[in-house]
This record gives C-alpha cells, sequence and structure tokens, in this order.
C-alpha cells in the first residue's frame, strides 16, 4: 500500500510545479498540474486555498522533494498570455531587494482582473447579401462601411457610416444585416513615426541620434537626458520611441503624475497620428483590461503611465523612458515601497533594452551614476528656439516686507501688475493646500491638532472645514476656543493658496485667478479643462502647489512668484536642498517658454542660501557639486545606503520597546550602523505611535541578506507594525 503511494506521487512529481501566490500568504507553493492540463513557467493559474480559488504564476518546477501526499492539483489555467521570464525576475529582484513579500510585488502585475478572463466575443453585424427595396443615403453608407471592414461592433458603425444605431437595427429587423460575433478587437492602428517628424535643431540633433542607435542597438545601458526646461527633451525622446515603433517593439514612458497625461498624450497624438496605451489608476476598466492585452501580446505599442506601468506584462519591451526621473512621486511609500525609476533601470537590464532618464534638474543619485561612469548623459543646455531660461532674481523678505496682513511683497505686486498689463500670465507658487496651516486662539495661545496624528489641522474654506493632511479628518471650525472658551478667538495663521487667492482678489481685482492644487484638480478632465483655460488666456493669474510645477507649457506666462522659497528648506531632511533646488528651477522654468521672455521672482528670508544663490546665477551644476561633496562628507547617499525602519503601534510603550529590541539584537558586523530609535517626525499618524530607526551600510555591501536574518530572529506583538524603507525618500 505504502509503495503503491510512492510510485505514484514519483510519477506525479514530474508534474509538479511551485506556484507563487498573488495572495497571503504570498509565497512559493507546490501544485501538481492536472493530466490534461499543459503549463510553462509565466502562466497564470488558478489554485485551491482552503476553500477559495485564487490566483498564481507559476514560477517553476516543484521544490518539494520526495513524496508528499498534501500536493494539491491546479484548478486551472488563465487563456491569456502569461508573465515572461524577464518580469519574473523582475518580480523576484524587486521582493528581495525592497524586502516586499513576493505576492505582494505580483499583485501589481496582476492588477487588471477582467483581463484574464476569457475574452468575450463582440457582438458585430456583417451584410447578408441582400437589399432593401428603398436605400436612403444613410443605408447607403451602412453599407460602404460593411464592405470594406467586415463584420463591425454597433458602435464603429454608427460612427463611420455617421447614422444613429436605429438605422442600423431597422436592417437588421429586415434581414439585410445579420450578427457575427468577432473574437478579437479591431488592431488599433499602430503610431506613426513619419506623422509629424520634427525638424531638431542641431543641438538636439546629437542627443537624438544617440537615442535612436540604442534602440536600434537593443542593448541594455542608462542615458540621462539632462536638458534645461523648455530644451525640448519630449521631442528628442519622441526620436527614441519612433526608433521602437520602427522596430516593431514596446516601449514604455512613465510620467510621475495622472494629471500629466492628457497632456502627453495630447503631444503624443500631434506627432506620431494615435493615441497611445494608457495606464494609470483613473483609467476605466476596459481601457485598463486592454492596455494590459495590449502588452501581454507580442504586438508592438506605445505604453504611457504611472509608475504601475513598470509591472505590465511586456513580452517585446524594446525602450523604457523615465520623464522627470527626479520627481519623489515615484517612490511609492506604501504597500510595497520601491522606487520607479530605479526598478525602471531593473527592468531595462533584465529586458535587456535601454533605458532612458529625463529632467531638467536630474536626482543627485543619478548625477553620481553619470560620474562613475554607470549611466551616460546627453546635455540640451538651451531652451528651443528663441525661448531663453528665466531671469531669476530674489527678494530678501527681511528688506522688502508686505504691509500688515499680505503676503506678496511690494516689488511682486508690481511685477504682477506689469505682467497683467502686457497681457501675458502669472503663476504663484505657494506649497501649501488650503487657507492657512494652523488655527490658533489669540486669547490662550491653543493650537488646533489633529486628535490621531501629530499634526496641525489645515483651514479649507473652500469647503469650511479643518482638515488633517495625513489622516484626512475634518472638522468644523469652532467659533470659540476649546480650550479658555474665549469667543471668536481663532485667527488663521499662515497662507495657504485659498488664502493667497483672497489677497490677489482683494488687491488686484480686475485680475481673473484660479486655484491648481490636488483639492481642486481631482481627475484628468479637470485638468485639461484647466490646461485649455490657461493656453486660451482666460486666466490672468494660476495659483498652485507642486502639481504645476511639472511640465505645463503656457506660452504666455511670463512671471513666476514663489510666495515662499524658503518653505522646503527647514526640517533638517536629507533632501531639503536638493528637493527645493528641483522643486524651484522647476516652477520657475513655467515662465517664459516661447517668444516673450520669462522672469522668476523668489520672496526668501535667506537670498545667500546656495540654493537660492544657484537659482540666481543658474548654476545649477555648482549646486550638484557642492551637494555632493556635502553629502561624501556626511556620509550619506549615494554614497552609502540607508534603510529606514518605522516601528508603529497604538500603544507607545509596546513600540518603543519593540523599536529597542531591534537596536539590541541589530547585526554587529562592521560597516553596518544603526541610529535611533527617535519618535518619528510624525511621531502620531492615523492612532499610531510611530519610532524610527536608520540603519547605513557602505553601498557594496550584503544588505538584503542581513536584514532578513536579523528581522527574522525577532518576533513582536501583533500590535506592533515594522515597516522597512529601503533608500528611504522622506523622513516623516
Ligand atoms: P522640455 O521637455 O525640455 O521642457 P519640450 O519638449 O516641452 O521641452 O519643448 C518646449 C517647447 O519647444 C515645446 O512647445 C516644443 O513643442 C517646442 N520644441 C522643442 N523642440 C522643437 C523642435 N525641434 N521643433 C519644433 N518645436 C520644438
Ligand atoms: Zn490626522
Amino acid at each position: 500500500m505504502v509503495e503503491m503511494t510512492a510510485s505514484l506521487v514519483e510519477e506525479e512529481n514530474n508534474r509538479i510545479v511551485s506556484v507563487l501566490l498573488s495572495v497571503p500568504p504570498s509565497r512559493l507553493y507546490d501544485y501538481a498540474v492536472p493530466q490534461e492540463l499543459k503549463v510553462l513557467p509565466g502562466d497564470i493559474v488558478d489554485i485551491p486555498l482552503g476553500n477559495r480559488r485564487v490566483l498564481g504564476v507559476v514560477w517553476g518546477p516543484g521544490s518539494r522533494a520526495g513524496p508528499s501526499i498534501k500536493i494539491k492539483p491546479l484548478l486551472g489555467r488563465r487563456p491569456t498570455g502569461g508573465l515572461s521570464a524577464e518580469l519574473r525576475r523582475l518580480i523576484d529582484w524587486v521582493a528581495n531587494y525592497y524586502l516586499a513579500s513576493p505576492g505582494l510585488v505580483l499583485r501589481m502585475a496582476l492588477s487588471a482582473p477582467s483581463a484574464l478572463q476569457e475574452r468575450k466575443p463582440l457582438r458585430g453585424y456583417q451584410d447578408s447579401g441582400s437589399r432593401p427595396a428603398r436605400i436612403t443615403p444613410q443605408r447607403a453608407r451602412v453599407f460602404e462601411v460593411l464592405s470594406n471592414c467586415g463584420p463591425c461592433v454597433l458602435r464603429d458603425i454608427v460612427r463611420s457610416a455617421r447614422v444613429s444605431p436605429g438605422v442600423v437595427q431597422q436592417l437588421e429587423n429586415e434581414g439585410h444585416l445579420v450578427v457575427s460575433y468577432i473574437q478579437l478587437p479591431p488592431d488599433q492602428e499602430p503610431p506613426n513615426p513619419d506623422y509629424r517628424g520634427p525638424q531638431l535643431s542641431p543641438d538636439q540633433e546629437h542627443p537624438a541620434r544617440a537615442l535612436r542607435r540604442a534602440v536600434a542597438d537593443c542593448k541594455s545601458g542608462v542615458k540621462l537626458l539632462d536638458g534645461v526646461t523648455g530644451a525640448g527633451k519630449t521631442e528628442v525622446y519622441f526620436e527614441a520611441i519612433a526608433a521602437a515603433i520602427r522596430g516593431e517593439g514596446q516601449a514604455l514612458i512613465l510620467i510621475p503624475e495622472i494629471a500629466l497625461t492628457e497632456d502627453w498624450i495630447r503631444r503624443f497624438q500631434l506627432r506620431f497620428g494615435v493615441r497611445p496605451w494608457a495606464w494609470h489608476s483613473e483609467i476605466g476598466a476596459a481601457t485598463r483590461r486592454e492596455t494590459w492585452r495590449q502588452a501581454s501580446s507580442s504586438r508592438p505599442g506605445v505604453f504611457v503611465g504611472t509608475r504601475s506601468a513598470l509591472f505590465l506584462p511586456f513580452q517585446k519591451l524594446d525602450l523604457i523612458i523615465v520623464d522627470e526621473e527626479h520627481d519623489p512621486s515615484y517612490k511609492q511609500e506604501e504597500g510595497v515601497m520601491y522606487n520607479a525609476r530605479d526598478v525602471a533601470v531593473m527592468r531595462g537590464k533584465f529586458a535587456s533594452c535601454p533605458v532612458i532618464l529625463v529632467s531638467a534638474t536630474p536626482s543627485l543619485e543619478t548625477h553620481r551614476n553619470v560620474d562613475v561612469g554607470r549611466y551616460e548623459k546627453l546635455s540640451l543646455p538651451r531652451r528651443f528656439g528663441v525661448a531663453s531660461l528665466p531671469d531669476v532674481e530674489a527678494i530678501d523678505m527681511r528688506l522688502d516686507r508686505p504691509t500688515r496682513g499680505r503676503w506678496i511683497s511690494p516689488r511682486l505686486d508690481k511685477a504682477l501688475r506689469q505682467t497683467m498689463q502686457a497681457g501675458s500670465q502669472t503663476l504663484l507658487f505657494l506649497n501649501r493646500r488650503g487657507y492657512a496651516p494652523l488655527t490658533l486662539c489669540g486669547s490662550c495661545g491653543f493650537r488646533i491638532e489633529c486628535k490621531s496624528c501629530s499634526a496641525w489641522l489645515v483651514e479649507h474654506r473652500e469647503s469650511s472645514l479643518l482638515t488633517c493632511h495625513h489622516c484626512g479628518h475634518q472638522e468644523i471650525r469652532p467659533t470659540c476656543c476649546p480650550r479658555c472658551a474665549a469667543v471668536d478667538s481663532m485667527v488663521a495663521c499662515g497662507p495657504g493658496v485659498e488664502r493667497l487667492a483672497e489677497e490677489v482678489n482683494k488687491f488686484i481685482p480686475e485680475a481673473r485667478v484660479r486655484l491648481m492644487t490636488s483639492d481642486t484638480i481631482t481627475s484628468g478632465d479637470e485638468a485639461k479643462a484647466l490646461v485649455q483655460d490657461m493656453l486660451a488666456a482666460n486666466i490672468d493669474i494660476l495659483i498652485g502647489t507642486q502639481m504645476v510645477t511639472k511640465g505645463f507649457h503656457f506660452p504666455s506666462l511670463t512671471l513666476v512668484g514663489v510666495i515662499d522659497a524658503d518653505l522646503g528648506l527647514s526640517g533638517g531632511n536629507l533632501r531639503a536642498g536638493e528637493r527645493s533646488m528641483q522643486l524651484l528651477s522647476q516652477v520657475s522654468g513655467r515662465a517664459g517658454r516661447e517668444e516673450k521672455p520669462g522672469r522668476a521672482i523668489l520672496q526668501t528670508y535667506l537670498p545667500e542660501h546656495p540654493v537660492m544663490a544657484a537659482l540666481i546665477q543658474g548654476d545649477r551644476d555648482k549646486f550638484v557639486r557642492e551637494e555632493l561633496e556635502a553629502r561624501r562628507e556626511a556620509g550619506m547617499p549615494p554614497f552609502t545606503r540607508l534603510v529606514g525602519l518605522i516601528v508603529a503601534s497604538a500603544r507607545q510603550q509596546y513600540a518603543l520597546e519593540v523599536a529597542r529590541m531591534l537596536v539590541r539584537k541589530a547585526p554587529v558586523v562592521s560597516g553596518f550602523e544603526i541610529f535611533g530609535p527617535a519618535p518619528a517626525p510624525i511621531s502620531l499618524l492615523r492612532g499610531k505611535y510611530r519610532f524610527r530607526l536608520l540603519v547605513r551600510t557602505p553601498r557594496k555591501f550584503g544588505l538584503q541578506a542581513l536584514l532578513r536574518s536579523w528581522l527574522g530572529r525577532i518576533k513582536w506583538s501583533k500590535e506592533v507594525s515594522v515597516r522597512v524603507d529601503v533608500d528611504p525618500y522622506t523622513f516623516m
């Protein structure tokens, strides 16, 4: 009996595969392949887990040695294409590098559930051959459309023949059209690389040639396209995309922000004649499904999306572009905490295709990679055409104070009025949402804080609520002080964009003012409408938070006023200088992008600060050199590696104890340093107390294995969570 079981299982062993589960416990498990099924690594399969049916991906041959009767059979294989070896390798790499659960990473690659279903045939119509006695012009057009394209879905007939659906249905009722099912959706017309090619300037021709060649060579390697704002970087990297289209490959372009997609797609369409495939969290289920399927077919295509597009199941990836590579949005701060720019570089390596990083203000990491020869730099030092870079000047707020109750200094006010008189547009930048960042009691000094976070509540006048920007908590603004009960004593402190708009409306009432923040622009459509209003000159003064700094091109915008240029420099964050420099040069770079020259005015209390000096002198590279030198001296990235650990719990004591235990049991290895625990800058978030630890190691160091064994040795209560952030971007 025992022998028989063993031999049966042995035979089965050839048909045992290991499958990565997309749901917790999110790791590899062995499953038996039923006789009638044939599976290959990468295939998407259904497996039994308890009494559920869950998705997994075949990762390789079964790992379990020897007979076991516990192995359950797979339930079935999905009809879609699977995940390529290159993508599976990427998933393994991400899980390992960021210490994430492999199943969670896999989930990002399977995030279009409906794409995994059998494709339902579409109901279409076909010409039956018979002709009605009475042929109207509409009916004639229907027959003409069908004679040109074969079976067609109703929507397409209606559009192409310019008829109402009733005309088609009537023809069906009379038997002149018959229903016919269509298996595949009609292939989208491919982008045309020669649709409207630009005349590149001599400055642009050199990098464009290098990029075209890189795509044609089909080799991995990273290029940095480093060009000032308005240099035509997009036009230049479009040439790389054209080369990928000519080679019938797939190209992926990552952009940092959903709000930018529509503008990007519009430019793509002008250049290549069709829309690209889009991917981000806002697209509808149908687009999601078709984009996923297109990527997983080996058909060529150009795909644009936010960071999650990196995990699409491409089969023929020939090019990856990361636009605005320095942008913090590429860092995902929840779930799998990865940096999409860095993962893009790895995907390019595994897929053997070039990766192009694009920016006017590359990150220090990227500058360093250029310095040591890992990346090749291509420069565009001048703006395209007659446009020149804006003049940047500082207003020393200690000498040129705004009058009481105002935030705009007299000099900026004057420049604003001049700009309006000249018929041009102004952008006022203030990186603070809402009306006022703080509300306090004028009699006792009480400050209104969030009950579950260590943060002040921000007043929003549009919604008449006080809001916590960390947890979303909202409450009504009290009329008397919650502490001393003084009546009408609560005052708003400091400006947010809403308050700035109020100031402009009061002092320059003739100006047409509009806000652009994540509160006012919540969808791609709203962003598109606002861009159109700017282009149609229906707006004189645009007031915005960092949303306005990214990529927009408004030809009549000539003045940029930065209300508080010092805002990003406080807090002692590792990246404060770098980030301020990037933000302020991006926002200044919105001015004077065509014939009309631009001007940027920074209101600052620190005009001698290296960031301000670099902006005023237009010497970015000096700043980068000095900042890199300072990082080297301090032993900070990109010269070392950091890992942040956040220990959180609703019980402060528990979190602190676990944090201390982590330090006590930390590896004692040369090169491994640990700092903390210290209360996190946001020491209370959503009701959880938070402590931070910081690990620092040299760049070449077996970091992940060490972290894994250290954290694996320690047990802690379920009431405490420990989050690991490899290469942290923020330290909040
Ligand atoms: P960047 O991405 O470097 O900020 P863009 O690619 O947006 O710059 O180019 C700035 C402006 O110059 C855009 O309006 C763009 O269409 C135009 N432009 C750049 N290069 C060319 C070119 N070779 N021919 C025509 N227009 C160009
Ligand atoms: Zn809160």
